[in-house]
């Protein structure tokens, strides 16, 4: 076809299937159409990968129409080799679907090695969703680690049998490492969902260097005691006591601002950390306090009250503004308003 010869690919050549092959002359055109379009857009440097996949319904093989020069730099291969080089780098696919309408995000991993025999599926529900959204964990040269999330739209063309991806790649390996190691360090208790202590002391760090460098004047520690927990483990169980701390969570993460972080700090104590002063802070804790007092947790059938016991300390108040004399000072506290009877807070002394 003498017009494929404007269409500079790769070597300048087109390495594609369709518009060389029997197919329909509205296919062909479509495809040179998005071939163009796809070409001028990679030439506009914009730092995305842009592709075009195509697949023959009965053949079940699946090739590249067009690729953005970057793709075939980082699998290292021929234009006509990429489908199978990309398939066999592929560690991992991961979708990230909402479910429900809480917006809770579900991970989806499907491991490379499996990946093949569930080509077929997947590619037959892109064709009904008309859409494909997965993140790829790719190994590529010296031993390191790429994650590109594609997202295409899937156009079908039944009278040729042919399925096209019109896509891009866009490198997230930045945010999938930070996502991997959080994982790794275990940073989200089990039962409640919650930040656990392991990232207390990072978070604190992190503030403490911005009143430091004066970005920040002060910020709130507090840590947070279930009173007579021990008592409730006693009367109802220590299922019945799992399923209160797991409330409390959820209670007290909907009382908070999104800037406010509350994490478990261990058993049935929790901490927040919070911008502004003792004054904000006391509101924070006291909305806590209050919330959980006037909360009934049900538990098959039983209703079980709980309150709390909050110390609270500021990071002006501190001499030596460390991470753990903020602790040991909102600990004492918490200490001292168990003396004074429970369910209150301490901000001084
Ligand atoms: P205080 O008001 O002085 O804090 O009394 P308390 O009973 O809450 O304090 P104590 O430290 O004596 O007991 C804490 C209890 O919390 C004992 C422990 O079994 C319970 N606990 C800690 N972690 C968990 C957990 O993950 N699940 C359940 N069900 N109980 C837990
Ligand atoms: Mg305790
Ligand atoms: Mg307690």
């Amino acid at each position: 076809m003498a017009e494929n010869d404007q269409l500079y690919i790769h070597d300048g050549r087109y390495y594609g299937r369709i518009l060389a092959g029997d197919y329909s002359p509205k296919l062909k055109e479509k495809i040179a159409g998005y071939i163009m379009s796809f070409k001028t857009f990679e030439d506009s440097g914009a730092p995305v990968i842009p592709y075009i996949a195509a697949w023959n319904e009965n053949e079940k093989i699946i090739w590249y129409e067009f690729a953005g020069a970057e793709f075939i730099k980082l699998l290292e291969c021929n234009f006509t080799e990429i489908a199978e080089v990309f398939r066999k780098r592929i560690i991992d696919r991961r979708v990230y679907k909402y479910l429900d309408l809480d917006m809770e995000i579900q991970e989806e991993i499907i491991p490379g090695k499996e990946l093949f025999g569930w080509q077929e599926g997947l590619r037959e529900e892109s064709k009904q969703t008309g859409f494909v959204e997965a993140v790829y964990k790719v190994a590529i040269k010296d031993n390191n680690i790429l994650w590109l999330k594609d997202r295409a739209n899937i156009e079908t063309f039944s009278k040729d049998n042919i399925c096209i991806s019109l896509g891009c790649l866009t490198d997230v390996t930045k945010e999938m490492e930070q996502k991997d190691l959080l994982e790794k360090i275990g940073y989200i208790d089990e039962l409640t969902k919650l930040p656990n202590r392991k990232i207390l002391q990072r978070i604190t760090e992190i503030n403490i260097g911005q009143v430091n460098r004066k970005h920040l004047n002060d910020f709130i520690f507090s840590m947070i005691d279930i009173d007579h927990f021990k008592l409730v483990n006693d009367t109802y169980g220590h299922q019945a006591g799992d399923y209160v701390l797991a409330n409390i969570a959820e209670v007290m993460t909907s009382m908070k601002r999104v800037e406010d972080e509350i994490g478990r700090y261990g058993g049935e104590e929790f901490y927040t950390i919070s911008h502004g002063n003792i004054h904000s802070g006391r509101v924070l804790a006291e909305r806590l306090r209050k919330k959980v007092e006037n909360t009934d947790f049900i538990y098959n059938g039983q209703h079980i009250k709980v309150t709390i016991s909050i110390g609270l300390a500021s990071a002006v108040e501190l001499e030596i503004l460390e991470a753990h004399n903020l602790i040991e000072l909102a600990d004492k506290r918490l200490y001292m308003a168990k003396q004074s009877g429970r369910n209150c807070l301490v901000w001084q002394g």
